[in-house]
């Protein structure tokens, strides 16, 4: 087969169902001629999972909770006896309490403070530590995150401290792996309707905000993520790392809006 990513193979960590961003990403690069494996957290979504890369093929498929580095070291052995060498990663995680999404971030727990950053920044570079050992000849990792790293947006709490962390931590993995051609970066996308995102508080608004707020006036699809992630995977991406893409229709370029004003 032909394509972008023809002879490569990539692990699509993240995925929930047809909506998760993981599987907009997983799309893309199968339609490239990547070779993929995934894997999802729980016994209740295999059941979602399974079909769904069914029509991909026989891909290698775990389940592995990432604060688990048991189920991540197994997984990564797996890979290495099936594939011996990996090209990419898509990391697709992320976690907090919903109960501390709608309210103060001020009234964070002690306890949902360390899951959040455990989950959704520290399993990246333990992804990283991981892959690295298979990508004997260069690669590309890629993390999600979100705009609520740079500015406060509402609900976002913790999450924001979380990807706060997890996009400094793309600056020094970038750093680390550079020398042994392995390129890491994020992909700040906009708000999607998503399972993880419906844990936030008021998250129809913030879609209705930055549709009417982006420069481009619209949210961004799954497919749009998938399509720039499949610039940063492969060789479109080879000069890049270190970087944060924002795939989010312009928001983040938006200090205020030109609206017809009335004189002020
Ligand atoms: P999703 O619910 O489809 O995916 C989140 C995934 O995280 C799920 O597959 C879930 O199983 C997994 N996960 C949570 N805890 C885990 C654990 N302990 N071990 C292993 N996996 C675990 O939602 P999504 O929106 O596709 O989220 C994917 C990524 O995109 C997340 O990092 C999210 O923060 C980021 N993101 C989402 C949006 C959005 O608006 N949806 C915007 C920007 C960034």
């Amino acid at each position: 087969t032909g394509g972008l990513l023809a002879g490569k193979r990539g692990l699509i960590m993240g995925l929930a169902n047809d909506k998760s961003i993981a599987w907009g990403i997983a799309r893309a690069c199968a339609e490239q001629g990547a070779e993929l494996a995934f894997s999802y957290q729980g016994e209740a979504f295999r059941k979602r999972v399974e079909p769904l890369i069914a029509p991909l093929g026989d891909c290698p498929l775990f389940d592995v909770d990432v604060t688990d580095m048991a189920s991540m070291d197994a997984m990564f052995a797996e890979l290495g006896r099936v594939w011996g060498r990996l090209d990419f990663v898509v990391h697709a995680i992320a976690y907090s309490d919903k109960n501390e999404l709608r309210d103060r971030y001020v009234e964070t727990s002690r306890d949902n403070f360390l899951k959040s950053l455990d989950i959704s920044c520290y399993s990246f570079t333990a992804v990283c530590q991981r892959a690295e050992k298979l990508m004997t000849e260069g690669g590309s990792l890629v993390t999600l995150t979100y705009y609520g790293a740079e500015k406060v947006m509402p609900h976002y709490n913790v999450m924001g401290v979380a990807k706060a962390a997890l996009e400094a931590s793309v600056k020094y993995l970038a750093e680390d792996l550079g020398k042994q051609a392995i390129r890491v970066n994020a992909i700040s996308a906009g708000p999607i309707k998503t399972l993880a995102a419906s844990g936030i508080g008021d998250f129809r608004y913030i879609m209705k905000w930055n549709e009417l707020n982006s420069p481009l006036r619209r949210n961004v699809t799954q497919e749009e993520v998938g399509k720039s992630a499949l610039y940063l995977v492969s060789d479109l991406g080879s000069g890049v790392t270190g970087e944060c893409l924002h795939v989010d229709a312009g928001y983040h370029v938006v200090g205020m809006k030109a609206v017809d004003a009335p004189d002020i």
